[in-house]
């Protein structure tokens, strides 16, 4: 059993309390890994320590050579990124494919964050007073609260990191119970790049006692979190308290819209990647697939014959499709759905049970499952499972897809499948949801915003105005009158 230290002012320190929790690997159920269990008093070292670092070290660099710093970590993932995949995926159960792919593009968002470094720029500002000259600054915030979950631990850090210390905030970054070894990993490149002590801190634990510390805690400017919808909220709550910044990423209910007009083949793949991929458990999950009646069975009969030829088993094998579910909290949430389903009258009819395959071992696994005849208003078309589970609905015209796919309090992503550019750009506009995927489905990058409408979230991550979350705007005026004018009204 490997057993771990945090990151904290560029030292690897035990906990301040002696503690360790066990980390365990999803498709052996075994642990694996030692981790620290962070208290309050780690919270505040941690933040100590990236709070002098903003003020000096960090600081006194210039824009380029911040960048530079930011490209050169980039570099060094990009040489490990192999091994921290490896990591990730004994950690979480997701699968390598998967895994290997994310840690192949991060360094993508180091280079393009990092060249953004010094292109932060403040505007003159024609002012209307004479004599006056003004001019903005854009200036860092102070020390961003990074908290992530443990589905895709370090690409979602990496949509944090990037963004704020390009803007050159410092970080304290506080990963997911049940996925912080690739976090350890990653820190040690953050020292090889040459990150100045305390740019960017580690701390581990849990939720309701490290991660309430340090979104509490006063030297703390702003939270970016991702998760589920019901902890953000909560984030959200305490850190109104402190009048503080936050991002928050809080998963959705996409719904993925198949248009009789659609090319099939490609949308019954586009479906099986919105909810089988990453097993499901993934924020921007096509959970809810809207069929159009007049294709619905033929649909489903390719549809069903696809999923059925997915192949569970080690993740960490190349040939698996779909592997564990990575917490074992989840996997219990996971089937408390499926017969919530059963309950509400939606029609089973691929999957519904935990998955006993010889190859799935000792591991959490849940069989691929579609329900059909799903009306909107069951729970199963509302709420985030958060797991393989994919429910149908069936619709008649543009209106209704459009009136079922935007009646959930969630709006993080939607797929449209249809051959008509009409149909396409009137669907784009009147989806609610921060990203609408046109024949596609899932697809991200470092240079487009990605974020939700409604109870999906606040702000973007990803692309140019991704930086704006993580600076502050200065108006500076400066009076060139040799006099004085009347002190007593306003100037
Ligand atoms: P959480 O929202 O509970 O956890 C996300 C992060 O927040 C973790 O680092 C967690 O720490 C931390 N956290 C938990 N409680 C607090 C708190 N009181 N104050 C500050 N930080 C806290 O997600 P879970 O991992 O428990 O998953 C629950 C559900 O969230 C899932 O079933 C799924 O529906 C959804 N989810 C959505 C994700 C998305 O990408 N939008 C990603 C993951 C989950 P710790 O791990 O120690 O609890």
């Amino acid at each position: 059993m490997q057993k771990h230290q945090m990151l904290i002012g560029g030292q690897w320190r035990d906990p301040a309390g002696g503690q360790w929790f066990a980390s365990e690997n999803p498709f052996t159920g075994q642990a694996w890994a030692e981790v620290p269990r962070g208290g309050a008093e780690d919270v505040d070292r941690a933040v100590k320590a990236a709070w002098d670092a903003f003020r000096g070290p960090w600081r006194a660099l210039s824009a380029s050579a911040r960048g530079a710093v930011l490209r050169r970590f980039g570099d060094l993932v990009a040489e490990n990124a192999d091994r921290l995949a490896e990591l990730e995926s004994r950690d979480n159960g997701k699968l390598i494919t998967e895994m290997r792919g994310q840690l192949r593009y991060i360094p993508q968002w180091f280079y393009y964050f990092g060249g953004l470094a010094d292109k932060i720029e403040g505007r003159v500002i024609p002012i209307d007073k004479p004599g006056v000259f003004n001019f903005t600054r854009e200036e860092p915030l102070g020390v961003v609260a990074a908290i992530t979950p443990w589905n895709s631990p370090l690409m979602l850090a990496t949509w944090k990191l990037a963004p704020a210390l390009a803007a050159g905030n410092t970080v304290v970054w506080k990963p997911s119970e049940f996925s912080s070894v690739s976090a350890f990993a990653f820190g040690e490149l953050f020292e090889q790049a040459g990150f100045p002590p305390g740019v960017v801190n580690i701390v581990t634990g849990f939720g309701s006692e490290i991660g309430e510390a340090l979104v509490t805690h006063p030297k703390v400017a702003k939270v970016a979190f991702t998760g589920g919808d019901a902890t953000g909220q909560h984030v959200y709550e305490l850190a109104a308290r402190g009048i503080k910044k936050v991002t928050l990423e809080l998963g959705g209910k996409s719904a993925n819209v198949v248009f009789d007009d659609a090319d099939i083949d490609n949308a019954v793949k586009g479906a099986v990647s919105g909810i089988f991929a990453a097993t499901g458990q993934t924020c921007i999950a096509g959970s809810r697939l809207l069929v159009q009646r007049t294709i619905h069975d033929r649909f489903m009969d390719k549809l069903l014959t696809l999923a059925r030829t997915a192949r569970m088993g080690d993740p960490l094998d190349d040939a698996t499709q779909v592997g564990p579910i990575t917490t074992r909290p989840q996997y219990d949430k996971v089937l408390g759905y499926i017969e919530i389903a059963k309950g509400e009258g939606a029609q089973c009819v691929l999957g519904g049970a935990a998955a006993t395959r010889r190859e799935c071992g000792e591991g959490w696994f849940v069989e691929p499952t579609i329900f059909t005849g799903v009306t909107p208003a069951m729970r199963i078309a509302q709420e985030e499972v958060f797991g393989p589970v994919l429910s149908v609905i069936a619709f008649d015209t543009d209106d209704e897809a459009v009136e079922i796919a935007n009646d959930t309090l969630f709006g993080l992503a939607a797929g449209v499948w249809t051959t008509s550019i009409k149909r396409a750009l009137r669907m784009s506009e009147r989806l609610e949801a921060g990203t609408v995927w046109i024949n596609t489905y899932r697809a991200v990058s470092y240079m487009s915003p990605f974020g939700g409408y409604k109870r999906s979230g606040l702000g973007r991550e990803s692309g140019l105005t991704a930086i704006r979350d993580y600076l502050q705007e200065k108006s500076v005026w400066i009076d060139t009158n040799d006099d004085v004018p009347n002190p007593f009204v306003m100037r």
